[in-house]
């Protein structure tokens, strides 16, 4: 007879780790949340300065479903503790001939704009989202949260995938159906929202386009913060525990099975653990006084790791009605631009940019009149192009700003109030990201499923990994569905 399961930690308190915990709690497993910052939400931190909010990670929130569930599981409702607000359009795609697209889930507004572009399109758009839809249904809905822990579940996948065309990159499925380049971009830069590479990976990850027009684009009023805030109210009104600037500093194993954190130097024992940290970290820190835990991180080291991101959040005094609230600003190069993120050796001249500016749908994120912006490029992680940031940063800040001020936001330094950078190096030190990874193993077919790390340890039956590191991989929902495949094998080991 086995012994029931009482108590659970979770290391780290991102949309993965808070998923995890409320699932535990909800199921009545005592959980305590370690996060060794001064705040949860992990890559959705919030800063805040002068009358202004800034996000730091994710803005474009999709499959608002996942996250009800998370309150459903307690009988509780989502909209008891945050409104989240629908975007329109749901991106806005500027390219540097002047030309732009208005991404939304309205097929006459889209048709209109792709028969503009090329009649052909019309058709190729409709066979496109058709491919996507069924990947969505095979990959999201039916693969997602189910944890691929033997390679016969990966066999078993096996015959969907080929028939779906898995080993072809996003992109080339892309121009299967799609004539005009710019149209090309518009519908295979998604998967860069999760860092891959478009050119690498998966087709799979089509399946974003058929998930956003499926259920939307959604903004949480009082920004992505208020979405972890309410993450967090739910689990402590569940009666979780969450201890903030508890930095765990090791996993103490012993007889094959994790026994205890070491946080601030005191021993406090669990019956399970879970890691939300990043995958290197928590093999090569917090378990490298075990064998198990320097043969995994070392086996990690040689993983591919996907890009990095530089980020510029900055405050301005006037509003910005003209902008969208999110747009992707595209340089003069694509596939070359996205080739010198991935496989170059220096950091690219050009740039191409995605602008959030969260006001459009709630003005509460700014002091009266003003408005609350970041803007992002994917540049290379810190093993790919070793920058010294300390001096690239500012540089790039002022290339960014003077871009941004010719393109999108006239007299942005006229009226820009405050400013702050976080560069890969802020993501190595602040997050522990392997790095400066901001989307942690790089989304390719050989890093996917099976070949991901597993959602629960292989040597050490009773330590779990949940967010980007394990399967299904980055973005919200991808964690938030980590969290229940992870839950999942929780729940059945303490049952
Ligand atoms: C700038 C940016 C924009 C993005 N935009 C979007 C978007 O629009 N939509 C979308 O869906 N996704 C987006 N993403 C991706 C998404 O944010 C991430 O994939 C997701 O939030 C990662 O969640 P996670 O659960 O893996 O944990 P993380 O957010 O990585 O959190 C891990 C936590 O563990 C903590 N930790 C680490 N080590 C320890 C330790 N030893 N002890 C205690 N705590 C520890 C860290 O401090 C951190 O809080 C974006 C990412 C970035 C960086």
């Amino acid at each position: 007879m086995t012994t029931p399961i009482r108590t659970a930690a979770v290391i780290g308190a991102g949309f993965g780790g808070l998923a995890l915990a409320i699932r535990l709690q909800s199921a009545g497993v005592q959980t305590t949340l370690f996060e060794a910052r001064d705040k949860p939400g992990g890559r959705a931190y919030v800063w805040h300065d002068q009358g202004y909010t800034f996000d730091a990670g994710p803005t474009v929130i999709t499959d608002p479903s996942a996250l009800e569930e998370l309150f459903q599981l307690s009988g509780r409702r989502l909209s008891d503790y945050v409104e989240l607000l629908p975007v329109q359009p749901f991106y806005r795609l500027c390219w540097e001939d002047g030309s732009r697209f208005d991404y939304a889930n309205d097929q006459a507004a889209l048709d209109a704009q792709i028969a503009a572009r090329d009649p052909r399109d019309l058709q190729g758009y409709r066979d496109f989202l058709a491919y996507a839809r069924e990947v969505f249904e095979q990959g999201y809905l039916r693969l997602g949260s189910v944890p691929f822990l033997n390679f016969r579940s990966m066999v078993q996948a096996g015959p969907q995938l080929a028939r779906l065309g898995a080993w072809r990159s996003v992109y080339d499925v892309v121009a299967r159906f799609i004539h005009d380049e710019q149209l090309r971009q518009a519908f295979s830069f998604h998967s860069l929202l999760v860092g891959g590479n478009p050119f690498d990976t998966s087709a799979i990850y089509a399946l974003i386009h058929a998930l956003e027009r499926e259920w939307g684009v959604w903004f949480p009023r009082g920004g992505t913060g208020a979405l972890v805030q309410a993450l967090v109210r739910l689990f402590q009104d569940l009666g979780g525990q969450l201890r903030l600037d508890a930095p765990v500093e090791r996993i103490e194993v012993q007889d094959g099975q994790a026994r205890a954190l070491r946080v601030h130097g005191e021993r406090l024992a669990f019956d399970q653990v879970a890691s939300n940290a990043d995958v290197v970290h928590t093999y090569d820190r917090l378990l490298g006084h075990t064998p198990r835990g320097l043969l995994e991180a070392r086996r990690l080291k040689g993983k591919r790791w996907s890009m990095s991101l530089f980020v510029v959040h900055f405050g301005l005094s006037r509003p910005q009605p003209q902008l969208a609230h999110h747009t992707v600003l595209f340089g003069p190069r694509y596939r070359g631009l996205i080739d010198a993120i991935f496989k170059g050796s220096a950091l690219a001249e050009d740039f191409s940019l995605y602008l959030h500016a969260p006001c459009i749908t709630d003005p509460s994120l700014a002091p009266p009149g003003g408005s609350s912006h970041y803007v992002l490029a994917p540049v290379p992680h810190l093993g790919q192009v070793p920058l010294d940031w300390d001096v690239e940063g500012p540089r790039l800040r002022e290339r960014i700003l003077d871009y941004l001020e010719a393109r999108a936001i006239p007299h942005l330094r006229r009226d820009l109030v405050t400013c702050r950078i976080f560069t890969p190096a802020d993501f190595r030190d602040e997050l522990g990201a392997h790095l400066g990874s901001a989307f942690s193993l790089e989304p390719v077919l050989t890093q996917s499923a099976w070949f991901r790390p597993h959602n629960r340890d292989d040597g050490i039956p009773n330590l779990f990994i949940v967010g980007a590191g394990t399967h299904p991989g980055a973005g919200v929902p991808g964690v938030v569905g980590s969290a229940k495949a992870t839950a999942r094998l929780m729940l059945e080991a303490a049952a």
